[in-house]
């Protein structure tokens, strides 16, 4: 097990914070990364450490507090056992394949293991350029810095695969976008950053020694049981498979559209990653689309579970000279490719329905569940109803139908919702279960608070124009308990305002 970071004294009044780093994405092959130190910044400046995951980590968060760790995670300072590095990807960034992307703007400092025995990356994200930043400088905004710190600590918050923030720094430094901006640097916690990038890099290179050495590194690091299996590489494209069925079922029982899925933000370990244009849904519509650059739609929230069958294709394709060893032609290779990929429909559905069936209140199975379902997102569709809330007081009205008027006035047309609810309380007799426990349970399927985007905008805006970050400290501890009902947090539950609604998003870039 590793040590702790602790402020160590070296005798005289020097103080080092010591990381328990180790480095096994270091011991691969050189073509896997390019070794590179983050580039210092002039005057680095605390926004915050995660103290909670700092602690889980093994990590005390007092010392990544104090002038030595935020030296460190601005990296300004390499801790001792830290060998940073960017990883190689390639990737299809909206369908068009891009050889050569890798961390531009990223370093991997090390890993360290959690409490719970698992192995984590920690990764500076803004932390300069690299061998592979092309044209870009290097640096990260503030605004998307926020942005990924509160939506991936909501995103845990509520139980769904994420990379997490452990640390936010401001820079000192200005960044040059569209207009001036303030510079800040993530530390970002990922069980890995392995991405399905990762294995196209060696796979446009028609390097399958690099494949299987990456394959092997990531079933021994995200798939231990798939190197039991008599396939070991199928096993680990079913595994993959799995998860991200899971992973984007979750999404959408949230509202969440993650808005650039290219297949370098895809990671093989199933968590969400690489939070840029990200936004929750208010008005329940399955065409909405947040991003600026997503022009056509290609991943509309509707669209998320196609684009992910897309990407995992794509994975596939990379795997098929490993399926062929273990298949013996290439023809049985792709059969078993296709066979692994076929799985993922089901399983999507599978885990949509479960998840739908908690939001509904349901403890039981019924033939009939899933159209019940969708017959009430129709009705959202077609009223514009908020989809969060919706789903978060239709507790309300399972414990009685005093419960629906709060439902209903979400509606666009309050009375459409009157059918729909006749029906669902004739399903919801079938079943004994008290009101008081059938709501209980609904309210932990459907969150009261999430990251609405007005309010992200708000936080975003008042950090950068004002130097305020209240609205960032208040808005994290709103969505890091989504679930409980909280007086006094009642305007971070409710949708924006005309005036206030932001409708699009901008890439980190
Ligand atoms: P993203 O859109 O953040 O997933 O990034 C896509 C690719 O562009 C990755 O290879 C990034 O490392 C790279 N990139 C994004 N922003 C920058 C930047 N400011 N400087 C250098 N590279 C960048
Ligand atoms: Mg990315």
């Amino acid at each position: 097990m590793s040590s702790p970071v602790t402020l160590v004294s070296s005798g005289s009044d020097h103080n080092s914070v010591s990381f328990p780093f180790t480095n096994t994405y270091a011991r691969l092959p050189q073509r896997f990364y390019s070794r590179v130190d983050p580039t210092p910044v002039a005057a680095p400046r605390l926004i915050k450490v995660n103290y909670e995951l700092a602690r889980s980590l093994g990590l005390d968060p007092q010392a990544l507090a104090s002038s030595e760790g935020v030296e460190i995670l601005a990296g300004n300072q390499i801790a001792e056992v830290s060998e940073p590095l960017a990883m190689a990807y390639a990737g299809h960034q909206f369908g068009n394949f891009v050889p050569q992307l890798g961390d531009g703007r990223a370093n991997l400092l090390g890993e360290v293991i959690g409490q719970d025995g698992l192995r984590y990356d920690i990764q500076l994200k803004g932390s300069g350029p690299s061998a592979f930043s092309r044209r870009g400088d290097g640096r990260a905004a503030l605004g998307p810095v926020l942005r990924e710190y509160i939506v991936s600590e909501a995103m845990a918050a509520m139980g769904i695969p994420t990379t997490r923030a452990l640390a936010a720094v401001t820079t000192g430094e200005q960044v040059f976008r569209e207009t001036i901006l303030p510079g800040a640097v993530l530390a970002r916690v990922a069980a890995s950053h392995l991405r399905v990038g990762t294995f196209q890099y060696f796979a446009a290179k028609g390097d399958i020694e690099g494949i299987q050495t990456l394959a092997d590194y990531a079933i021994s690091r995200h798939y231990p049981d798939a190197a039991q299996s008599g396939k070991p590489y199928r096993a680990l494209l079913d595994g993959v498979i799995a998860r991200h069925a899971h992973l984007i079922a979750q999404w959408m029982l949230l509202g969440f559209i993650h808005g650039v899925m290219n297949t370098d933000n895809t990671s093989i370990s199933g968590e969400t990653i690489d939070y840029g244009p990200c936004a929750f849904m208010e008005a329940y519509d399955p065409a909405k689309v947040f991003s600026s650059i997503d022009h056509r739609g290609r991943y509309a929230y509707g669209n998320q579970p196609h684009a992910a069958h897309w990407n995992l294709t794509r994975f596939a394709e990379t795997l098929l000279p490993l399926l062929q060893k273990e298949e013996g032609s290439e023809e049985a290779a792709t059969s078993s490719a296709w066979a692994a990929l076929e799985v993922f429909g089901t399983r999507f559905e599978q885990a949509q329905t479960a998840g739908l069936r908690r939001k509904l209140g349901f403890f039981t199975e019924r033939e009939g569940d899933a159209s019940l379902a969708q017959d009430l997102m129709d009705h959202m569709a077609t009223n514009r109803a908020d989809f969060t809330l919706t789903f978060r007081r239709l507790s309300d009205a399972a414990a009685g139908p005093e419960g629906d008027a709060g439902v209903r006035t979400l509606f666009a047309d309050p009375g459409s919702f009157d059918p729909w609810a006749a029906a669902w309380r004739n399903r919801l007799r079938e079943e004994d279960v008290s009101a008081q426990e059938r709501a209980a349970n609904m309210r932990l399927a459907s969150p009261a608070f999430i990251p609405r985007n007005h309010r992200v905008e708000a936080v975003i805006e008042a950090a950068v124009l004002r130097q305020d970050f209240q609205p960032f400290e208040e808005l994290l501890d709103v969505v890091s308990r989504p679930y409980e009902d909280r007086p006094g947090f009642e305007r971070y539950a409710v949708p924006a305002l005309p005036e206030e609604y932001v409708s699009q998003t901008f890439c980190g870039t």
